[in-house]
C-alpha cells in the first residue's frame, strides 16, 4: 500500500514545479507570476542558518548540535528559492562563524558575528531574512516549531503568521503563536527589514530531535516556510493594485 508521506508531498510539489517550468517556462529574475497572473518584484532572500563555527547553538537530549540542523534546513531552502528564480544570499554556507579576524574569546567571536550578520541585512535594506534556528527547553515533552518576527517592520509580523499557519497545518498537530523577538534575539531586535525567525523545533524531545535530523523532515519544514513566503508575496501584491 503506498503511504502517503512527507516525501511524496514534496515530489509532487517539485515535480509540479518542474512540469509548470516546462509550459510556462522561466519567468525573468525580478519577477513572479501568481495563480491570479499578477506579476510583482521578487524580494532578494537572506537566509541566516543561525550559528556555526565556535558557535554550536543548542545542544539536543541525543546530541545533535543546533548548528548543523539550521545549515541542512537552510540550504535545503537556498536551492528550493533559487530554483524558483530568487536571489538568495546566506549569511554562511557552510560551518563557519562570521566574526571579525580581530575577535579572539568565544563571547567576543559570538558578539561580532551577530553584528556582521546584522550589517549583511543592512546591505539588502529590501530583503526579506528568514533565520533558521532550533529550540531547546528543560521541559522534555514540549515540541512543535515557532516563528518569530522583528518588531521595527510591521511586514515581519504579517510574515511570520503565513509561515506559523503552515507550520501548525503542515507539520504539527498544534497551533504555536508567533512571537515577537525580544533584546535577546538581537539581530531580530535590531534589524529594520522584513525578518523572521523560525525556531523550527525542539532538540530537548528526543522524538522531535530524530525527526529534525531527518531529510524528510526537513524538507516538510522547506515546504512550510516556501509556501507561507509565497502566500505573503501574493497578498502584497494584492494590496499593492
Ligand atoms: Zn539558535
Amino acid at each position: 500500500m503506498l503511504r502517503i508521506t512527507g516525501k511524496h508531498i514534496w515530489l509532487c510539489f517539485v515535480s509540479a514545479v518542474l512540469i509548470l517550468t516546462l509550459f510556462v517556462g522561466i519567468p525573468a529574475a525580478s519577477e513572479i507570476k501568481t495563480s491570479g497572473n499578477a506579476v510583482y518584484e521578487k524580494p532578494v532572500i537572506i537566509i541566516d542558518p543561525g550559528h556555526g563555527g565556535v558557535d554550536g547553538g543548542a545542544v539536543g537530549i541525543g546530541g545533535t548540535i543546533e548548528k548543523n540542523v539550521n545549515l541542512d534546513i537552510a540550504l535545503k531552502l537556498r536551492d528550493v528559492l533559487t530554483d524558483a528564480g530568487f536571489t538568495v544570499i546566506m549569511t554562511r554556507d557552510t560551518d563557519i562563524s562570521i566574526h571579525n579576524s580581530s575577535a579572539d574569546a568565544i563571547r567576543e567571536k559570538k558578539v561580532s558575528d551577530l553584528k556582521n550578520r546584522l550589517e549583511m541585512t543592512r546591505l539588502y535594506p529590501n530583503s526579506i531574512l528568514i533565520s533558521i534556528h532550533q529550540n531547546t527547553l528543560d521541559d522534555h515533552s514540549v515540541t512543535g516549531a515557532q516563528v518569530f518576527f522583528s518588531p521595527n517592520n510591521p511586514q515581519s509580523k504579517i510574515l511570520a503568521q503565513f509561515l506559523q499557519d503552515e507550520f501548525n497545518s503542515n507539520i504539527q498537530n498544534k497551533n504555536k503563536e508567533i512571537k515577537s523577538a525580544g533584546k535577546n534575539l538581537y539581530l531580530f531586535y535590531y534589524a529594520e527589514n522584513t525578518a523572521v525567525l523560525a525556531e523550527c523545533g525542539f532538540l530537548s524531545n528526543s522524538t522531535e530531535e530524530a525527526l529534525l535530523n531527518t531529510d524528510e523532515y526537513q524538507n516538510k519544514i522547506v515546504y512550510s516556510i516556501y509556501s507561507g513566503l509565497m502566500k505573503y508575496l501574493e497578498l502584497n501584491q494584492q494590496h499593492n493594485n
